[in-house]
């Protein structure tokens, strides 16, 4: 019988992934096989990782199969296996990473002449190669861009899990799921993580279930981060565990089971900024290090550890900041608005190069993603095709008051400060020492004062700025 590999990447799920079914459709028995490289790298996203593997050996194992888990090069791990099984085809989903590319041509060089190599496209709602202005270059804008998908028409449905799948039972090399080591050893930093995620495609379904019966309030909670008002799907959607086709049809067939469309809208319009961040990878894979605005590259940063490592650790002093890095340290992510606000603080009040927050999340994110998250530090440093200005500084305190009225959100992540007057939550150092001594916090010993004052930072931040402009009109 002959024999084909499905080579896991992104799509660590059974249903609607049109790799396997490629593979099932080729004939024989399948090889289904995991193959850690060095794209695999952040320590929260490997925790991540590791259980949904561990999810996905489970489904597999359940119809008689064994997913093969291996360490290397996927050229060599790949070529390997098609000589040691004389496979016919392997059977893959395409990345957009410049190294995933390179692991693509890879392997079809290395297999041509021996075996098939079929690469699907079901990571994305459209193939950037379909989303294109009229002379066929890239969007620079997402408002067009956007509009040119929705133009296009609805992605295609899902398919359902391939029916019987004829696993291969006869031996293969593989690794255990604990070799990868992706789990923390001493200490054990997992436990946050623990206890708010579960991985795998199972739990990736309820997720956009709960997210389907509550959609009438996504529109106006998705900015408030003390609300559950976001889907949390981006961890799922980053390992595939669910494809964003999916997400878009359970959303809007049960809208209009609902007779709720224009609901649905706002959160199918996030979704599309994933393939936004995507296409942007794809036409400047240089996308992760060089600003995207050339004038960037002038740009006077600074370097400053302390304050660096104070951000890291959520003891800026400016309240939603804090609360939100400590989240994101606790938990493996953080809630959209705040990843602005505190990134925000990073590369304008702190003049730090927002490609140092974009490694720190790469590290603590469950849901850190090459293309979403360069994309976003470009969008807040401003130096994205499609960024916020840099002179529009925002100010934490204002977005605070705004987003976290009543401070819930700070009052759960930083609770020294749980006892405050609502008035002072965002603010502090303003409360009398009365208040404080009340409310059971002593502003610079408790909790630190600002690490740079308001005005200062954002003073500071428009002089740099005035700084490089001068540098590139000279
Ligand atoms: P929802 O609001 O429920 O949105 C649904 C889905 O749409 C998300 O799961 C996500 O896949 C996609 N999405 C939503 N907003 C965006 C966006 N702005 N850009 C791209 N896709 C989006 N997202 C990541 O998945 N990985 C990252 O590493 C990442 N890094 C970021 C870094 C910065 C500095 C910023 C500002 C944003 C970053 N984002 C990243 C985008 C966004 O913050 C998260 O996708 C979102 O908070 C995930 O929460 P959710 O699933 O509840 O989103």
């Amino acid at each position: 019988m002959p024999i084909q590999i499905a080579w896991f990447r992104r799509n660590l799920r059974l249903a609607d992934n049109a790799a396997l079914l490629a593979a099932v459709r080729a004939g024989g028995s399948i090889i289904p096989v995991y193959i850690r490289d060095e794209l695999d790298s952040g320590g929260a996203s490997n925790w991540w990782l590791h259980h949904s593997l561990d999810a996905l050996g489970t489904s597999i194992a359940a119809q008689g199969g064994k997913l093969v888990i291996a360490s290397g090069a996927p050229v060599d791990v790949l070529a390997r296996l098609v000589a040691e099984h004389d496979a016919e085809g392997v059977y893959a989903t395409r990345r957009f990473e410049p190294q995933a590319r390179r692991q693509e041509s890879d392997v079809r060089d290395a297999i041509a002449g021996i075996a098939d190599f079929d690469i699907s496209d079901d990571s994305l709602l459209y193939r950037p190669e379909d989303v294109t202005t009229k002379t066929g270059s890239a969007y620079k804008v997402f408002t067009p861009f956007y509009n040119a998908s929705r133009a296009l028409g609805e992605p295609a449905p899902p398919a359902a899990e391939p029916g019987e799948i004829e696993w291969f039972n006869g031996p293969v090399d593989s690794l255990e799921l604990d070799d990868l080591e992706f789990l923390p050893t001493a200490p054990d930093w997992a436990a946050g993580l623990r206890n708010t995620w579960t991985a795998g495609e199972d739990a990736a379904h309820e997720r956009l279930a709960s997210m389907a019966s509550k959609i009438k309030g996504y529109a106006e909670g998705r900015d408030f981060p003390a609300e559950d008002a976001t889907s949390r799907l981006s961890p799922h959607l980053h390992f595939g565990e669910i494809s964003p086709r999916q997400v878009w049809h359970g959303i809007m067939n049960s809208a209009r089971e609902h007779h709720v469309e224009q609901s649905a809208e706002p959160l199918l319009r996030q979704l599309s900024w994933r393939d936004f961040s995507a296409n942007m990878l794809f036409h400047n894979p240089t996308l992760p290090t060089d600003p995207l605005r050339g004038e960037f590259s002038e740009f006077p940063w600074t370097e400053n550890e302390e304050w660096l490592t104070a951000w890291q650790q959520g003891r800026t002093g400016y309240p939603i900041v804090d609360a939100g890095m400590r989240q994101l340290w606790q938990t493996g992510w953080m809630h959209n608005r705040v990843r602005m606000i505190a990134g925000s603080l990073l590369v304008k009040h702190l003049l730090i190069p927002w490609q140092h927050g974009a490694e720190w999340f790469a590290d603590t994110l469950v849901d850190a993603d090459t293309a979403n998250n360069s994309a976003g530090w470009q969008w807040v440093a401003g130096s994205g095709s499609d960024a916020a200005p840099y002179f529009r500084i925002f100010n934490p305190i204002a977005q605070g008051h705004k987003f976290d009225p009543d401070g819930d959100y700070v009052r759960r992540w930083v609770p020294e400060l749980k006892d405050l007057p609502k008035q002072f939550i965002h603010e502090p150092w303003t409360a009398d020492s009365f208040t404080q001594q009340t409310s059971g916090v002593t502003i610079g010993k408790d909790y630190p004062y600002p690490i740079i004052g308001h005005k200062a930072g954002r003073e500071q931040a428009l002089a740099a700025y005035q700084a490089m402009r001068a540098h590139n009109a000279a």
